[in-house]
């Protein structure tokens, strides 16, 4: 890993706490984490929109250092679209990230990698830094394909990009059957996998925007797998569902450092 890229353990709370439960959760683990815990890995929530301004102000209010963004946002800036949150309404939280792409919204909400690709833009427009989630199905895994599958998924939800782009973002490899399962992809797996993402971004962009982007594995990380996975070369942090409800154990994958064997 390279000085550049900051380990960033990020907590998908996904449908889960809302503003009352999720002000007790952020104070938690603002109790529990050190000064040394922020400088050595950026530690994330990734709430519902209705937690957004609560915890805005908490954070805000206490100067923590724990950073918040969105699950999803708007590929549009404003206008009749019912239901949609834009990168501008975030942005004037103090939000940081937004997750564009997550197998979630892929599943349930018909998201393909043109959508990711123009909500990826529309946080970049708002200077938020999109956490462009990919990742294969057990079908492709099992037919040994992953490799050739998510670099075409990258391809896609990258079309376009200028380098600076590519570099104000964050990507996360999350195999679909390793989400909220229990199953993990093995340290070698995910390594893979996110190995050939980087050397992907060399290709298109340069050896220096490649060693500059981080990229998440995601796919029930907890704290007893956190640190062999961190442990990979081109592995640069965790975006974390069930695992970050706990925050006790968020905080402890956070510390991944010292668990390290
Ligand atoms: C996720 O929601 O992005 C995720 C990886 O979930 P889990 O950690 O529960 O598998």
């Amino acid at each position: 890993m390279t000085e550049s890229r900051k380990p960033l353990m990020a907590g998908n709370w996904k449908m889960n706490l809302n503003h009352f439960e999720a002000t007790a959760h952020v104070q938690r683990m603002a109790f529990a984490l050190t000064a040394e815990d922020y400088e050595a890995c950026e530690v994330l929530v990734l709430t519902p929109f209705t937690d957004i301004r609560s915890v805005q102000v908490l954070i805000e209010g206490d100067k923590i250092g724990i950073k918040y963004g969105a699950q999803d946002v708007s590929e549009h800036d404003s206008g009749a679209y019912t239901g949609e949150v834009s990168g501008s309404m975030l942005a004037k939280l103090g939000c940081g990230y937004a997750v564009v792409g997550h197998s979630e919204r892929r599943q349930y909400h018909g998201e393909d990698n043109s959508t990711v690709n123009r909500k990826a833009l529309a946080a970049l427009r708002h200077s938020l830094t999109p956490i462009i989630a990919f990742g294969e199905s057990l079908q492709i895994r099992e037919s040994g394909e992953q490799v050739a599958f998510v670099l075409g998924q990258v391809e896609q939800c990258l079309a376009g990009f200028t380098d600076e782009q590519a570099r104000a973002s964050v990507l996360a490899y999350e195999p679909i059957w390793a989400i909220g399962t229990g199953l993990t992809a093995s340290p070698e797996d995910a390594q893979e996998v996110c190995a050939a993402v980087r050397e992907w971004l060399v290709e298109r962009f340069s050896a220096e925007t490649a060693a500059a982007i981080r990229i998440l594995y995601g796919g029930s990380m907890k704290a007893a797998n956190a640190a062999e996975l961190m442990a990979q070369p081109d592995i640069d942090g965790g975006l974390v569902g069930g695992a970050s409800l706990d925050p006790d154990e968020f905080v402890t994958m956070v510390r991944y450092r010292l668990h390290a064997s």
